[in-house]
């Protein structure tokens, strides 16, 4: 889960990696290095900490100058966060040092088995038995160690090296983490993640499993285990900078809620042709599955929840949800008519990448729904819808979350369509109305004033439980989350008729209830349940649709939003929540942008 970068050219390389990994900080951010070569000796400062903390250090340290060089931030899997297990790792006699992001399944086999023949392992981490088996069996031809070294280890890794014997070289190495190469003017680059290197170069080579390249200011040669040169694509990346900056905004978190109206915009449109919903992408024939099942982790399985109650409502099939993690325990009893869609904003995802490959073992067809163009979901699956939601930054989702909801809105009135659920008049008007959600994203951000005087009345609350019902229960999961994960208050999300069967035992005078009540058919319904909780002391907060009167009476606060057709309401439901989170988190001191204990992309199982 950790953000790696590598740089070979003339310009400052100190600047260039240690500028890269502030950009990748999103990824990890436990511990942070930079390692670079010069001439004959690798000079290497780590530290555990942010990435500003190794600014500091690096700053004042005047050996680290040279024209190539490796820079890590850590998510510690293996080893606790310090200085010692921080990353680059070197080879006791200095010859080598490398960055790796991944997790070596059969280290310890291998760690015994080195420590016997006499090697001195510095560190707690899976990473080091890399290094030292680069030393250890080193025989002058770099290319082929680092073949065989890879042919020994288990598990996932995106590698950087450097060894004195090469100046002026990195060599790099891949399997089922994520690596690319940037390509610039007498100048090249790798990294984990195009935002490290975005304002250096647009051109990118995507390093696939099991390719490695020796990487130099003017040459990437790229091979494989046979040391045979493959030629391949560079890719020029159409995003700007500017959109991996915070410009202006106080936190990623922040920009990217504001940025929802656009990357709606820009997720929905392309694939509206004559006013009806079109995937160029999805060459599948739907009449063919008998049922779907969803499949993803986090915010992108309760993105994944919106969905299922939407495709089953409109297309009358079938539709299960599975957390990727549980998915391939439980012998999923899938087969070719089981359509699977994957979720995942970064295509990195692991748990979701295992689920996949059971889907595909057991004969399924696999569409994914993700953010990252190139990634290894988008490589694994059959298809491939992307969100263009941009590039997200801040750990916590939002504007994956809402365009994943808005493919899914777009997938299952599609699919409607083709099994001839809708008549062309309704799938007209639905295609209407998921058009319409740009705009009223935008109008629902007005509220942010409004729902940051909220969080300045509710921000020490220590437990808040999220409750509704049908499809508003689907979107408190997620606003449940948001809070939690960035707050650290702990907070729950009940399907409203369920409270009652135990949880409500936690009902206590002041305890904060928000109560989602925008699903109008089932209105009275929340409504009981809000009578409930405050006739045990709840404070409530409810989040209902613009006109709704009576919803006044019965809530301490209210927040309304913009109507739209009652089965898309979940993207304007999340925008108040995410805010309100982002509020209170803030209003907590809290580190928004990078929550204690998490990381963007969760590449371990
Ligand atoms: N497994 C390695 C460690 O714990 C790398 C973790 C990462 O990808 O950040 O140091």
């Amino acid at each position: 889960m950790c953000g790696i970068i590598g740089f070979s050219g003339t310009a400052d390389t100190k600047d260039v990696i240690l500028g890269g990994l502030k950009r990748l900080e999103y990824r990890g951010y436990d511990s942070a290095g930079i390692a670079i070569l010069n001439n004959d000796k690798i000079n290497m400062v780590k530290t555990s900490g942010k990435v500003d903390q190794l600014i500091e250090l690096a700053k004042k340290n005047d050996s680290l100058t040279g024209s190539c060089g490796i820079g890590h931030t850590r998510w510690a899997t293996h080893g606790v966060p310090s200085d010692v297990n921080a990353h680059p790792h070197m080879s006791s006699d200095g010859k080598f040092a490398i960055v790796h992001n991944g997790i070596i399944e059969n280290y310890i086999e291998i760690k015994n088995e080195l420590t016997r023949k006499g090697v001195k392992f510095l560190s707690d981490t899976d990473t080091e038995v890399i290094v030292q088996l680069l030393d250890y069996y080193y025989d002058g031809d770099l290319k082929k160690t680092l073949v065989k070294v890879s042919s020994m280890i288990e598990g996932s890794y995106a590698l950087g090296v450097l060894c004195t014997d090469f100046p002026n070289t990195i060599y790099v190495a891949k399997v089922s983490s994520p690596l690319l190469i940037g390509v610039g003017v007498g100048e090249n680059y790798f990294a984990s993640d195009i935002t490290a290197f975005i304002n250096k170069t647009k051109n990118v080579i995507d390093l696939d499993d099991g390719e490695f390249a020796e990487i130099t200011a003017n040459k990437v040669f790229i091979f494989d285990s046979k040391l045979k040169e493959i030629k391949k694509q560079e890719r020029k990346v159409t995003w700007d900078v500017t959109a991996a900056e915070k410009s202006g905004y106080e936190h990623f978190m922040l920009k990217e809620i504001m940025e929802q109206p656009a990357s709606l915009k820009a997720t929905i449109e392309p694939r509206i042709k004559d006013n009806k919903i079109s995937f160029e992408e999805l060459n599948i024939d739907i009449k063919k599955y008998d049922r779907i099942l969803i499949t993803a982790c986090g915010s992108a399985y309760y993105a994944g929840c919106v969905g299922r109650d939407i495709i089953e409502k409109v297309c009358n099939i079938p539709v299960y949800t599975e957390v990727a993690s549980e998915f391939r325990y439980r012998n999923p009893i899938i087969d070719e008519k089981t359509l699977v869609i994957a979720i995942s904003q970064s295509g990195e995802t692991a748990d979701t990448i295992a689920a996949i490959k059971e889907a595909k073992s057991k004969s399924s067809d696999v569409v994914a729904i993700v953010n990252v163009v190139g990634s290894a979901i988008a490589k694994l699956a059959d298809y491939t819808i992307y969100t263009w939601a941009g590039p997200e930054i801040a750990v916590a989702t939002t504007k994956g979350y809402t365009t994943q909801v808005a493919i899914l809105y777009m997938f299952a009135i599609w699919a409607a369509h083709k099994l001839e659920k809708i008549n062309d008049d309704t799938f007209a008007s639905l295609t209407k109305d998921i058009k319409s959600l740009p705009e009223r994203a935008q109008r629902t951000l007005d509220l942010n004033t409004r729902v940051k005087k909220l969080a300045d009345k509710y921000y020490e609350k220590k437990s808040v439980f999220f409750i509704g019902r049908y499809l508003d229960y689907a979107v408190c999961l997620e606003g449940s989350l948001k809070l939690k994960e960035i707050s650290y208050i702990h907070s729950e999300a009940y399907p409203a008729g369920e409270l009652k069967h135990g949880t409500i035992a936690l009902i206590e005078k002041g305890r904060l209830v928000v109560a989602v009540c925008c699903y109008e058919p089932l209105l009275d319904k929340i409504i009981s349940n809000i009578q409930q909780v405050k006739a045990r002391g709840a404070q409530v907060l409810a989040l209902a649709v613009e006109g709704n009167k009576k919803i006044f009476t019965e809530s301490d606060d209210v927040l309304l939003v913009p109507k739209t057709n009652e089965l898309f309401m979940a993207v304007m439901e999340i925008i108040p929540l995410q805010l309100f989170a982002y509020y209170v988190a803030k209003k907590n001191g809290c580190d928004i942008d990078k929550p204690k204990n998490l990381a963007k992309s969760v590449t371990v199982e």
